[in-house]
């Protein structure tokens, strides 16, 4: 485009301007400059010729346009590059994640397992089964595929597991339940596959499924949908186990503390038809694992191994491996070089009730009521026959608890009577029944002990058959639906006159043992006015001084 006539300012934004003056002189200017005609020097406006030529492209222009459709584009291969990256990921999912634990250098023995000797026995003839299957192969004897390992959190079901790899000398593959199930559909199943074909490849060789019950749950029992994934890895470990054949020299092991939720395809025969029981150690066992935690840490001689399992019924191996490391702890904190008896004993009240609540500020008339409560608790116990010898009494707050009381069993106990539910149900309302008489005034220091109660009363009733009205039978069938977040759900079988019946009983048994409790606080009221006072001084009782407490001569009658 050519153009005659008088410029005062040109924007160029095409590639090149060229400015001709009336002598005859070219000018030209860059593209994608802002010129003014004034920076030509010589410049006569008049008679100007300016060839502008076509404009070029314009890429600013096309830039701001476009802007938002190349954010799109860039975007949708930002995302597609992720996904090819997962995808290649997901090849590696495929993969088995099983971790193989050499045999040449084992971190976990038997001899690190204690007070599981049964289990152990169990264990070892496993081993035995790979390294001479021919012997048993002559008998005729099957050798099993599957082995379940069963017990409470915490009882050493993973670590008997470990010590098998320190002990087989074989192959030994190790994959946790849970990362089976993860993110990509269709995985759980590519692994199994993979890792049952290394174990063949490695034979004879041993797979541990840690946690199966995060796969092996009953199938079709899932709430929701998501358990799809679940099913297809399960069938794959069922395909697999039942493609061994006599010549297959791989044995698997299992763990689980929920075996009553397993599908019961895998404990049919021919699968994991072997079971190994891991139960909560007795006193003996307790003393052991004690031992064994213990046995790289300094103990002070005052350190009754003996005491200590005495006052740890009901605890797992775990809780003990975590009350001597506690114990290390505190002594350490204390600058002490040996750990002492004294902080194996707080310890045992941390992994009990969690820690020590140092901050917490109690006011006087709070820690009056916690006392009266913790006495009556404690005096309706002394003063029942059936019931625990009170062990401790203390007004220190511990985790969830204001006081304690802490009783201890003289032994292991497998059964228990109705008699000792009830006085334990007596021993339980004695807290809430002295404040009641001493203050005349109910707190809400009682809601756990009263939860408790009710529980113990309807488990009598409905579960124990305890109740004389009710009769020896169970009512309702519990079930732990482990979908729901765990939550107990009953499924009623009974209609609502038996319903009200069950509730007249609860209500009957607490009645009862509140009576109970009331008869004996009241009788013992000196008694539980002086407890009350030497806890509000010393915090708490025990020993020699809680035997005083209880037998001292009072300056009055009772
Ligand atoms: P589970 O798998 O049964 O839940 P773990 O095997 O993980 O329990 O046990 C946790 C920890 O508790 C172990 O690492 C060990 O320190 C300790 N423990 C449990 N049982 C025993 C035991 N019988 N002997 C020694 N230590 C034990
Ligand atoms: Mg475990
Ligand atoms: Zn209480």
């Amino acid at each position: 485009m050519s153009q005659e006539g008088i410029i005062e300012e040109i924007v160029v934004d095409q590639e090149t301007l060229t400015v001709t003056d009336r002598e005859g002189n070219v000018y030209e200017t860059g593209k994608e400059t802002e010129v003014s005609i004034y920076d030509i020097p010589n410049l006569n406006l008049e008679g100007v010729t300016v060839d502008i030529r076509p404009a070029g492209i314009d890429w600013g222009g096309i830039l701001i346009r476009f802007l938002p459709l190349l954010l799109i584009g860039g975007l949708l291969i930002f995302f597609f590059s992720q996904a090819r990256g997962a995808q290649s990921q997901a090849m590696n999912f495929g993969r088995s994640k099983a971790r193989k634990f050499s045999a040449v250098k084992p971190s976990v023995t038997f001899s690190n397992v204690a007070g599981a000797d049964e289990a152990k026995e169990d264990m070892q003839e496993i081993v035995e089964f790979l390294s001479t299957r021919e012997k048993f192969h002559v008998l005729g004897a099957k050798v099993p595929k599957g082995v379940l390992l069963l017990g409470p959190p915490g009882t050493g079901k993973t670590l008997l597991a470990k010590a098998i790899a320190g002990e087989a000398k074989v192959p030994f593959f190790s994959i946790s339940g849970s990362e089976f199930v993860e993110m990509f559909v269709g995985v759980g199943a590519s692994r199994v596959r993979d890792l049952f074909e290394q174990a063949k490849l490695d034979a004879p060789s041993l797979i541990f499924i840690d946690e199966i019950d995060a796969i092996g749950r009953q199938r079709g029992a899932g709430v929701g949908g998501g358990h799809d994934e679940r099913e297809q890895t399960l069938n794959q470990i069922l395909v697999e186990m039942d493609g061994f054949d006599t010549s297959t020299n791989v044995i698997i092991i299992a763990a689980t503390n929920r075996p009553d939720i397993l599908d019961s395809a895998l404990l049919r025969p021919g699968r994991f038809d072997r079971r190994i029981i891991l139960d909560m150690p007795d006193i003996n066992g307790r003393k052991e694992i004690f031992k064994i935690h213990a046995s790289d840490k300094p103990l002070a001689k005052d350190v009754d191994i003996e005491a200590v399992a005495k006052q740890t019924t009901g605890f797992s191996g775990a809780d003990l491996a975590n009350l001597v490391n506690e114990a290390a702890i505190l002594a350490a904190r204390r600058d002490k070089k040996e750990i002492s008896m004294a902080e194996v004993e707080e310890s045992v009240d941390r992994v009990l009730a969690g820690p020590e609540k140092k901050s917490r500020r109690i006011s006087t008339r709070e820690k009056e009521i916690i006392a009266y409560h913790e006495a009556g608790h404690a005096l309706v116990a002394r003063m029942l026959p059936n019931s625990d010898p009170v062990h401790k009494i203390s007004v220190v707050a511990r985790g969830m608890s204001l006081g304690h009381t802490r009783q201890l069993p003289t032994e292991d106990r497998y059964i228990e009577t109705a008699s000792q539910y009830r006085d334990r149900l007596a021993t339980l309302m004695g807290g809430r029944l002295a404040e009641e008489i001493i203050f005349n005034e109910l707190s809400t220091g009682a809601s756990n002990d009263i939860k408790v109660a009710t529980n113990l009363a309807n488990k009598m009733v409905t579960q124990y058959g305890m109740s004389a009205k009710l009769g020896p039978r169970t009512f309702g069938e519990r079930q732990d639906m482990i979908f729901l977040g765990r939550e107990v759900t009953e499924n009623r079988d009974y209609g609502n006159r038996i319903a009200n019946a069950i509730d007249d009983e609860v209500n009957a048994i607490i009645g009862e043992a509140y009576e109970t409790a009331r008869r004996i606080l009241i009788a013992n009221h000196k008694r539980l006015m002086h407890i009350s006072n030497l806890l509000m001084t010393r915090e708490g009782l025990e020993g020699d001084e809680l035997d005083r407490a209880f037998n001292e001569p009072l300056n009055g009658k009772k």
